[in-house]
């Protein structure tokens, strides 16, 4: 891992810096970049706009670790308002849920509970993701996620490439038909945890994408979503599909709202299944720091954003 991506990352969980750098305007506008708004209704509007352009979405809420059951509680009441939302806009959208929200820290119990509330609201239609959090979270979340997942078929679970468990995890989860959205992690991990290069990270990311695209066609995934703005790695798993002779709608890549808006688009119109997930809300300042420590030359961003002050 880079110094500057380790120091970023660490800054991420300062609650000092937090609580200062909420409170400039050049770091609201940078956050803008990746983020429609703070509010729901900033969100649907995102999600209008880009199913014109034949992008489904995904909506997540930021949040903190909570402290409290009634926070929790909170947390799965504007769930379910998103999935009212959802559904009276007739919106090609659907949520992705980090567990610590629902409760996890607290009691897995009341998370299950939290969980089945929103799955069962849900109905069957789409898919509802949790996102995966830092590895010691990895057991639980897997636990969880098994737990649920005879009864709801269309829940589905965040795998991170960089982690040396992730090839085992998949193995197990495939004598489950899961549905599966791999990424290659967020998290300041340490090396006997995690590859640390990028070029090794990448390499395990298609190793895994293509155990899950075929796994896929032979049904044992129900869903696999391909979530990387890697364009090389876009490219060479696309190349994969085509050579297996895989149509283009079963193959969906995923990527974050305001990342490669091009490449996004360019997916959609070639015939591929291309999705957006929009982060909103309040609590945005753990979210930026990690989208800057993907590509530090985000920072850019922030001083231009300075200088225009
Ligand atoms: C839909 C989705 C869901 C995710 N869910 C999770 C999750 O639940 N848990 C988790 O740990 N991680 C999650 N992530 C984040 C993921 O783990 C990576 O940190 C992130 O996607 C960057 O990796 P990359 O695959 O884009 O490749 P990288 O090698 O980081 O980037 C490849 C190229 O993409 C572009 N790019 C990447 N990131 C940025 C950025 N922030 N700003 C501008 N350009 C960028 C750059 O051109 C870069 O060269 C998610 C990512 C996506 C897209």
């Amino acid at each position: 891992m880079s110094a500057t991506r380790a120091v970023i990352l660490a800054a991420a969980q300062n609650k000092w810096l937090e609580e200062r750098a909420s409170r400039y305007k050049f770091v609201r506008r940078s956050v803008s970049r990746f983020m429609p708004g703070e509010s729901l209704d900033d969100a649907v509007r995102a999600a209008h706009q880009l199913g014109a352009r034949s992008l489904g979405t995904v909506f997540t809420h930021l949040g903190e670790n909570i402290a409290e059951a009634a926070e929790a509680q909170s947390v799965v009441a504007h769930y379910l308002k998103v999935l009212e939302r959802i559904r009276a806009e007739n919106l090609a959208t659907e949520i992705s849920v980090k567990l610590t929200q629902l409760g996890l820290d607290l009691s897995p119990g009341l998370c299950e509970q939290n969980l089945r509330r929103l799955l069962a609201a849900d109905g069957t239609k789409r898919t509802l993701w949790i996102d995966m959090e830092s590895s010691p979270y990895v057991d639980a979340t897997l636990m969880l996620y098994r737990k649920v997942l005879a009864e709801h078929p269309n829940c589905g679970v965040c795998l991170q490439a960089y982690l040396h468990r992730t090839p085992n995890d998949i193995a197990d989860l495939l004598l489950e038909k899961p549905s599966i959205r791999l990424v290659k992690g967020a998290y300041r991990e340490a090396g006997n945890v995690a590859a640390q290069h990028k070029p090794d990270i990448d390499a395990r990311y298609f190793e895994l994408a293509r155990t899950l695209l075929v796994a896929q066609t032979a049904g044992s995934v129900r869903r696999a979503i391909l979530a990387t703005h890697d364009p090389r790695l876009i490219q060479q798993i696309t190349a994969f599909a085509a050579q297996q002779g895989m149509g283009r709608k079963q193959v969906e890549v995923q990527m974050l709202y305001g990342i490669q808006r091009t490449l996004q688009e360019k997916l959609a119109r070639d015939g591929w299944k291309s999705s957006v997930l929009v982060a909103y809300g309040t609590h945005w300042y753990a979210w930026f720091m990690r989208r800057l420590a993907e590509r530090p030359a985000n920072l850019w961003l922030v001083l231009r954003n300075i200088a225009a002050r």
